[in-house]
């Protein structure tokens, strides 16, 4: 049987709702034989993962990192994938807590945003249910949740709240210095969703050919946000570019429906990320 991989998952160290070692106990009861954890802008779960990684699970240590690409104006938010990088190499990591920094007064300014409007929420409470990982706005629809304003975290990314209303920019990675950065590191590129249209604008294929000159290794083609035509189109333009694909459920526990394994990622592709790679080892446990 082929092994199930599954490279993009989220845990509390970002806006997962799974500890670590409750995510690769899950992983591990869901069938998968490689688990990446990606949580966003931090490597704050990978110990915590590892500890706890159950016999016969690879883990992956990974991290989805807020990029921006400002060759268009209004400059276009975009994430990028890292996979088996050095959490030591200083420019990174001095690039990963700005953004972090970013993400701390972007929700405060939502927060106060909301509240001029009346809307009873609390950033205090916000960061607490946050509880010290990267904090993201699906902190924030826990906050309405909680509010009784909306019903779910969907719901909240409509276009009355988070999505477009209350919806502000933060200061990203700009996107070259991020894959260089990540290189650097003896990480692995991947954009994640790049044709993910529900959640915004998205980015011209010109831009991912030039990615793909500076060093991006490959793009997330099978994901709930891509239409089956999307991911299709994907896949055609990673063959183009010489690129991997990858397929992976972006599992954030109960902040989203979509559970582990729902879409995984083949063998060969898995196996040129680990070859490309030279930041860390991937590990198996038992
Ligand atoms: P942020 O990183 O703070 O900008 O928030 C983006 C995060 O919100 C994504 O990583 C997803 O976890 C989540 N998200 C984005 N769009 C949606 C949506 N339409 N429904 C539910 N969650 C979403
Ligand atoms: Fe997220
Ligand atoms: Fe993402
Ligand atoms: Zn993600």
């Amino acid at each position: 049987m082929l092994p199930r991989i599954d490279l993009h998952t989220h845990s509390t160290a970002s806006d997962g709702t799974l500890s670590p070692p409750q995510l690769v106990r899950a992983a591990a009861e869901a069938g998968l034989d490689v688990v990446a954890i990606t949580d966003h802008d931090t490597t704050a779960g990978w110990e915590p993962a590892l500890q706890a990684l159950p016999g016969g699970l690879r883990l992956v240590r990974g991290a989805e990192l807020s990029c921006r690409w400002n060759g268009v104006e209004p400059s276009l938010p975009l994430h990028l994938l890292a996979y088996l990088f050095d959490p030591d190499a200083p420019e990174l990591v001095a690039e990963l807590a700005l953004v972090r920094a970013a993400r701390l007064q972007r929700g405060e300014r939502i927060v106060a945003l909301l509240r001029a409007d009346g809307i009873d929420v609390s950033w205090p409470e916000i960061l607490a249910g946050a509880g010290g990982g990267t904090v993201g706005r699906p902190h924030i629809a826990q906050a309405l949740i909680r509010a009784g304003l909306v019903a779910t975290t969907t719901e909240a990314f409509g276009p009355d709240w988070l999505g477009e209303r209350y919806r502000l920019p933060k200061e990203d990675i700009d996107v070259f210095q991020a894959v260089r950065l990540i290189r650097a590191a003896g990480g692995v590129p991947v954009f994640a969703h790049p044709r993910a249209t529900r959640r915004g604008r998205i980015v011209p294929d010109e831009l991912i050919a030039e990615l793909a000159a500076a060093g991006l290794a490959g793009l997330e083609a099978d994901h709930e946000d891509h239409s089956p035509a999307e991911r299709a189109h994907v896949r055609g333009l990673a063959a183009d570019l010489g690129l991997l694909v990858t397929g992976s459920s972006d599992f954030h526990g109960t902040h989203k429906t979509v559970q582990l394994g729902a879409f995984t990622t083949a063998p060969e592709a898995y196996e040129r990320i680990v070859a490309e790679s030279s930041g860390v080892v991937e590990v198996a446990s038992g």
